[in-house]
């Protein structure tokens, strides 16, 4: 029997890549997204529709998510990771940086979560998995938007569990620390895209994407009467 449809955002580097193998990996068909096509392409995976959305753009994702579920039916798992991060010192953050964080960190994944929300209440059925950050528990100097940005995930995860918990809709947060994954070359700051990188180059075996997906994939095939409501997963060495 055909398994259920997973969307996965956010599924052209790092962590969503590798998410959308894990997945692949246990025949489950998938929706991917992100803006880079020709990356969600070069995966080259089974039963995989690759769409280029920004997930700012709600009817973007509104229509390939119809298109992905006349294929394979409702989606049962929304795993929201797509995101962002500048680090800079808050005064010298440009109020571009800090729009494009609060835009895809957390409208883009209240937009896809929205979009998947009916069906699933209709279906008796789903999980939505959202990956925050340690930096969605506790404050990091040259990151407090992005902080921002996480920690209104959490809120949002949280409060959702609640209000659908009697739905059977399982809403979950993963929080990674380190991952080494592209993320950290987005900060236009040089000085501190090194600072953050050598922070990294600092903690003996960070964190592959593969390890992240594999605890949510831990956490998504749990039966469905189970929840793990939050997820921490850092490199042991890892301190803070
Ligand atoms: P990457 O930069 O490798 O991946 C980010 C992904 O988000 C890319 O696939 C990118 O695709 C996509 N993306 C960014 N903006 C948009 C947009 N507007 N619309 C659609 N897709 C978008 O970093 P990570 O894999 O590390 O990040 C994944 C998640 O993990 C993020 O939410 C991040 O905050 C979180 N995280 C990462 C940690 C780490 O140490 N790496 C630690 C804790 C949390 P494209 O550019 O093609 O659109």
């Amino acid at each position: 029997m055909q398994k259920p449809l997973i969307v996965i955002t956010g599924a052209s580097s790092g962590i969503g890549r590798a998410v959308a193998q894990e997945f692949s990996r246990n025949d489950y068909p998938l929706l991917l997204l992100a803006r880079r096509l020709d990356c969600l392409d070069s995966l080259n995976l089974p039963n995989t529709i690759c769409r280029s959305v920004d997930i700012t753009d709600y009817s973007a994702i509104a229509a390939s998510l119809s298109f992905a579920e006349g294929q394979y039916g409702t989606a049962e798992c929304l795993i929201n990771n797509a995101g962002v991060m500048f680090a800079n010192s808050f005064h010298e953050q440009t109020p571009g940086e800090w729009e494009q964080m609060i835009e895809t960190n957390l409208k883009g994944a209240i937009n896809c979560t929205h979009l998947v929300m009916n069906s699933m209440l209709k279906n008796n059925k789903g999980t939505v998995i959202n990956v925050s950050s340690i930096a969605g528990k506790k404050g990091f100097p040259m990151l407090a938007a992005y902080c921002a940005t996480k920690y209104a995930i959490s809120g949002f995860t949280e409060s959702l569990r609640i209000e659908a918990a009697k739905k059977n809709l399982r809403f979950i947060s993963v929080s990674p620390g380190y991952t080494e994954t592209e993320l950290y070359d987005h900060t236009t700051n040089p000085i501190l895209r090194e600072d953050y990188k050598q922070w990294g180059r600092a903690i003996n075996n960070i964190l592959f994407p593969e390890d992240v997906a594999r605890a949510i994939f831990f956490a998504f095939q749990q039966p469905q009467h189970v929840c793990i409501r939050e997820l921490i997963i850092a490199p042991t060495e890892q301190t803070d």
